[in-house]
C-alpha cells in the first residue's frame, strides 16, 4: 500500500472500524457475547469503538482482544504504524515512529511492542514431512559504531555487553523450517545447565511441538541431535565438516532463515533487549510465513490474549 492509497483508505476513524468490522466480521457485525446481528451503533464520538446488542442489550467492543482494545491511541497513527512497520525496509525504531506520528516515545515504543505481540503466529501444527532444525546463538556486545546513534536505539535494555572476563551472554535459539511449505518456527531457549550446548531433549521438546512422529528431520552433526535415533522421526544427518549438501541432505532452509533473522535483528535493530528477544523472533517468523498474504489485515484481526 502507497501513502497515497493509505490516505484513500483511511481517511477518519469510521474508515478504520468499517475496515475493520470487514476484516473481523465479514461485513456482518455480530453481538460479541449472544451472537445477535441487531446491532446499534452509538452515536458519539467518543464511543465510536462501541456498539449495543439490541437482543441481550450489552455493550461490547469491536477490537476486543486485539492491540486496539485497550489503547488511547488514535486508530488512524495505529493504522499509520502498523503501514510503516511492515512497509519500511529498514525497520522502524520508537523514535523513528515517535516522529512520524507525533506521539511520545513511550507511546511508540508501546505501539510497536503491541504490534509484535500481534505478530505473534508461529504457525503451530503445520509442519509437513520433510523438516529442517538448527540452533543459533543470538546476543553478544552490539557493534561499537552504532553506540552514538540514539535512532537505533529500541530500549535502554541492550544485549548485555562483554564485560571483562565473563565471557558473552548469548541466547540459544531452536528453529524449524518446514521445507514444503516454507513455514519457521522459532523459539528462544535456555541454554543447558551443565554447559554452553542445548540437550537432545531441550531439541527434542521443541520439535515435538510443531513435527508428528514420522516426520522426517535434517539436522547437522551436533551431538545431541542423535536423541533422534531412539524417536519415530527419520533422522538425517549433514556433517558439516565434510559437507554442506549431500543430495537432499541440508539445513539450508533454516540458515538461511537465520542470516534473515540475524541480518534484522543486528542489521536493522542494532540489539533488542534479550527480554524480549521472542517478540523480535516472532516478528520475523511472522514476516517469513506470511510473505504472500496481506500482512497488514493480518495484524488488524489478530487476537493477543
Ligand atoms: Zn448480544
Amino acid at each position: 500500500m502507497t501513502f497515497i492509497e493509505f490516505n484513500k483508505t483511511f481517511s477518519n476513524e469510521q474508515d478504520v472500524i468499517n475496515h475493520f468490522i470487514k476484516i473481523r466480521y465479514n461485513d456482518k457485525l455480530k453481538c460479541n457475547h449472544c451472537g445477535s446481528d441487531r446491532i446499534y451503533k452509538y452515536s458519539s464520538n467518543q464511543r465510536s469503538k462501541l456498539f449495543r446488542c439490541g437482543d441481550c442489550n450489552k455493550d461490547f467492543s469491536i477490537f476486543k482482544d486485539t492491540i486496539f482494545e485497550k489503547s488511547r491511541t488514535d486508530l488512524i497513527k495505529w493504522m499509520y504504524a502498523i503501514h510503516l512497520f511492515l512497509n519500511s525496509k529498514k525497520g522502524i525504531s520508537g523514535y523513528q515512529l515517535q516522529r512520524e506520528i507525533g506521539v511520545t516515545y513511550k507511546t511508540a515504543w508501546r505501539m510497536l511492542k503491541q504490534i509484535r505481540k500481534a505478530m505473534n503466529s508461529n504457525n503451530k501444527d503445520h509442519f509437513n514431512a520433510i523438516v529442517e532444525i538448527d540452533e543459533t546463538y543470538i546476543g553478544g556486545k552490539p557493534r561499537k559504531e552504532n553506540n552514538h546513534k540514539k535512532d537505533d536505539e529500541d530500549d535502554n535494555n541492550n544485549f548485555p555487553t562483554n564485560k571483562r572476563g565473563r565471557g558473552t551472554k548469548k541466547k540459544a535459539v531452536v528453529g524449524i523450517v518446514d521445507r514444503e511449505n516454507k513455514k519457521v518456527f522459532a523459539k528462544v531457549t535456555s541454554k543447558n545447565k551443565n554447559g554452553q550446548k542445548l540437550s537432545g531433549i531441550q531439541l527434542l521438546e521443541i520439535l515435538n511441538e510443531v513435527c508428528k512422529e514420522n516426520n522426517t528431520v535434517m539436522t547437522d552433526e551436533f551431538k545431541s541431535y542423535n536423541i533422534l535415533k531412539n524417536t519415530n522421526y527419520i533422522h538425517l544427518k549433514i556433517d558439516h565438516t565434510k559437507n554442506y549438501v549431500d543430495g537432499d541432505i541440508h539445513t539450508n532452509s533454516v540458515e538461511s532463515f537465520w542470516a534473515i533473522l540475524k541480518r534484522g535483528i543486528y542489521g536493522i535493530y542494532h540489539h533488542v533487549s534479550l527480554k524480549y528477544l521472542q517478540n523480535y523472533i516472532n516478528e520475523f517468523c511472522f514476516r517469513y510465513n506470511n510473505r504472500n498474504q496481506n500482512m497488514f489485515d493480518l495484524i488488524l484481526k489478530q487476537g493477543v490474549l
